[in-house]
């Protein structure tokens, strides 16, 4: 949503490049300036039209309060290990979450789909803090050039991992990943779309015919205990969710990842690996350990490292290829919706 008088209704953000060549042609512009809008926009950083020099002063200062469609940094936390995290603030003053995580390789960009969720995890700060609204997908893409921008560094691969159900905003959060990939340069398959599983979205997903990996955030092994944790698991057992996870990996020949947080005592012990090898025999998959990050509202434990590591044993000699993925910036606020909580 635009608030300000705009002399167009929609972000320049997120429009391709004949959109953005239509664009300045409507403000009787030569075509070539769409070239260079496009290159301002996606790849030198521009925040205003004002910003983009190579356009002659006069149509800058008489171009109106063109609405490009970048948030401001509200906040930001950087870790010992130099992961960044970042309170965007949008236009409407909401706050969102990014997160930037170096490697030697890669820079990963972790980023929010709505503004809080309405899912409700009893274990995540951001279904503690109830929902808002869907982000636009100019939001979802400025992200990513938010934190490529800032550390000064190419973006390899993105997570959607942030604050919110990516498949309760697909339509946005498709074209977003268009952008991301013909707009700003990244590889699809470098692009991560994690699910807590809602019935017939993950087969809708599969239709858009995407390369990106899809991540379901399974849990649990057994229906009780995920419903526990997950307030919808009740409407949508787990037998419907591997099915249509099965329907997934027929359709586009992608194998799934499933994520799995760690609760010590409550869905880490060797039968609920057990039972997760079982489900999984067969199923093209690769399994993300989550060492539980404590959040304020609740008091789950993390397990040890021997638990994580017996967890981890009991899935390989089952053939079940799995890792542990550590949280990176534990130091800068944790678990996924606290430096929210904390800050905004
Ligand atoms: N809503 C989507 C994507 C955002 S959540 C989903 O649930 O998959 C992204 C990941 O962060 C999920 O795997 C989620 O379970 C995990 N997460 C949330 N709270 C966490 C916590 N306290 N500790 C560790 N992982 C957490
Ligand atoms: Fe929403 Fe994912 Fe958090 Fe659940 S874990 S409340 S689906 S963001």
């Amino acid at each position: 949503m635009i608030t300000t008088a705009n002399s167009t209704s929609t972000p320049l953000l997120g429009l391709s490049l004949e959109q953005l060549t239509d664009w300045v042609k409507q403000q009787g512009q030569p075509t070539y300036r769409g070239k260079q809008l496009y290159d301002w926009i996606y790849h030198k950083g521009a925040k205003s039209i004002g910003e983009i020099t190579v356009f002659s002063k006069q149509w800058r200062e008489t171009v109106g309060d063109v609405n490009i469609g970048r948030s401001t940094i509200h906040y930001q936390a950087i870790a010992p290990d130099k992961t960044i995290k970042y309170l965007l603030k949008l236009a409407d003053g909401q706050i969102i979450e990014a997160v930037g995580i170096p490697s030697e390789k890669r820079l990963t960009v972790c980023v929010s789909s709505q503004v809080g969720c309405p899912m409700g995890c009893d274990f995540c700060a951001t279904g503690k803090g109830g929902f808002t609204r869907n982000l636009e997908p100019h939001e979802i893409i400025d992200q990513v050039l938010t934190v490529q921008e800032d550390f000064q560094r190419r973006v390899s691969n993105i997570v959607f991992m942030g604050m919110g159900e990516p498949l309760l905003n697909t339509e946005n959060v498709i074209a977003a990943i268009k952008s991301l990939n013909q707009d700003v340069g990244i590889g699809q398959r470098m692009i991560t779309v994690s699910t807590v599983g809602l019935r017939g979205k993950i087969r809708e997903f599969a239709e858009y015919d995407l390369q990106v990996t899809l991540a379901v955030s399974l849990h649990a092994s057994y229906q009780n205990i995920r419903e526990e944790l997950i307030p919808s698991a009740k409407a949508y057992p787990l037998s419907q969710l591997f099915a249509e996870c099965r329907d997934y990996v027929k359709l586009t020949g992608r194998r799934i990842s499933f994520e799995y947080i760690l609760l010590a005592g409550l869905n880490d012990l060797p039968e609920h690996a057990i039972e997760l090898a079982s489900q999984l025999r067969g199923f093209q998959s690769h399994v993300n350990l989550i060492p539980y990050n404590p959040i304020q509202e609740v008091d789950y434990k993390r397990p040890n490292t021997q638990g994580i590591n017996e967890f981890m044993d009991i899935l390989k000699e089952r053939k079940i290829a799995v890792s542990v993925r550590y949280s990176r910036g534990l130091e800068a606020d944790a678990a996924c919706g606290q430096l929210r909580a904390s800050q905004a």
